[in-house]
């Protein structure tokens, strides 16, 4: 039988003979070694406003240039993207190697004078690594962020926060904000979202406070599926654990519309999101009710 290699990047640590692809389908066992087969393979790209991210405390008014790829270690039955996280090495991509994404992002970048006499705004800050999971294409992230920081400009990643110690703490020097979601805060609902992995939620509330205690900037985004994790009872424990780590971490709980392979349950109310930042408020300073 051949000898597995172990991929190291997240909890999963998938064992794959040579030829094999990861759960994630976007890092392989190519003979002697696992690499990433979404290396500098865009499927989108978009000068986006920061807020869209979502990060409402990054340097509010600029834009972002965003790309994305394929492959997700997640398998969220409501994802909203699905169509590039859950794709393979036979998506449809155009090549972005690091170097040409860093020169465009410097290309777009500009300091624009802030109307009302602030601080100003910037027509490009950089690059966000988002859409898919962009941390299963790990070196990606890593090699184009140190070229975007060598041009002084800033590295996003918008992530569900899945990944392993070493990775992480290797990649947080580069990157100056985070989006992580905070899916729920029982373990029963990541057993739903990973389809099973065990202990998902402890390593992504770890990696939260990994990110903030490094200096990075985190955000956090909940979306909320009626039925699965709108009570208000959870929402005022997640709150509190992230007022735990610090009261001004934004908090971006989000609607959900029926999307992939779960389209039984309705649309979030907008009434509920506003009960669920009510409760978040009482422990957090900026929460923001998201695709309202
Ligand atoms: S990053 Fe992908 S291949 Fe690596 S352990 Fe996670 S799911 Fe498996």
């Amino acid at each position: 039988m051949a000898e597995k290699i172990y991929c190291e990047i997240c909890p999963r640590h998938c064992g794959l003979e040579a030829g094999q692809t990861g759960f994630c389908k976007a890092r392989k066992n190519t003979g002697d070694r696992i690499e990433p087969v979404n290396y500098g393979r865009c499927t989108s790209a978009s000068l986006d406003p920061i807020e869209k991210k979502p990060l409402a405390r990054f340097y509010p008014g600029s834009r972002i240039l965003s790309v994305g790829s394929f492959g997700c270690n997640l398998v969220c039955p409501f994802c909203q993207n699905y169509q590039i996280s859950m794709a393979g090495d036979d998506m449809r991509t155009a090549m972005m190697p690091p170097e040409l994404l860093a020169e465009k992002a410097a290309e777009y970048a500009d300091r624009l004078p802030d109307p009302q006499g602030g601080d100003g705004h910037y027509s490009n800050l950089g690059v966000a690594f988002t859409y898919n999971e962009p941390l299963v294409g790990y070196e990606y992230v890593r090699d184009t962020a140190k070229l975007v920081h060598e041009r002084g400009l800033l590295n996003v990643v918008v992530t569900n926060g899945l990944i392993s110690r070493e990775p992480l703490s290797e990649l947080l020097p580069l990157i100056d904000a985070m989006n992580i979601d905070l899916k729920g805060i029982h373990s029963d609902y990541y057993d739903w979202v990973s389809g099973g992995l065990t202990g998902a939620l402890d390593v992504v509330m770890d990696n939260i406070r990994i990110a903030h205690e490094a200096g990075c900037h985190v955000e956090i985004t909940t979306l909320i599926v009626p039925g699965k994790n709108d009570s208000l009872e959870d929402m005022s424990v997640e709150a509190e654990w992230l007022a735990s780590l610090s009261p001004d971490i934004p908090l971006h709980i989000s609607r959900f519309f029926p999307r992939y392979n779960f389209t039984e349950a309705e649309p979030t109310s907008v009434k509920r999101i506003y009960e669920l930042c009510d409760i978040a408020a009482r422990f957090l300073r900026h929460v923001y009710p998201g695709n309202c």
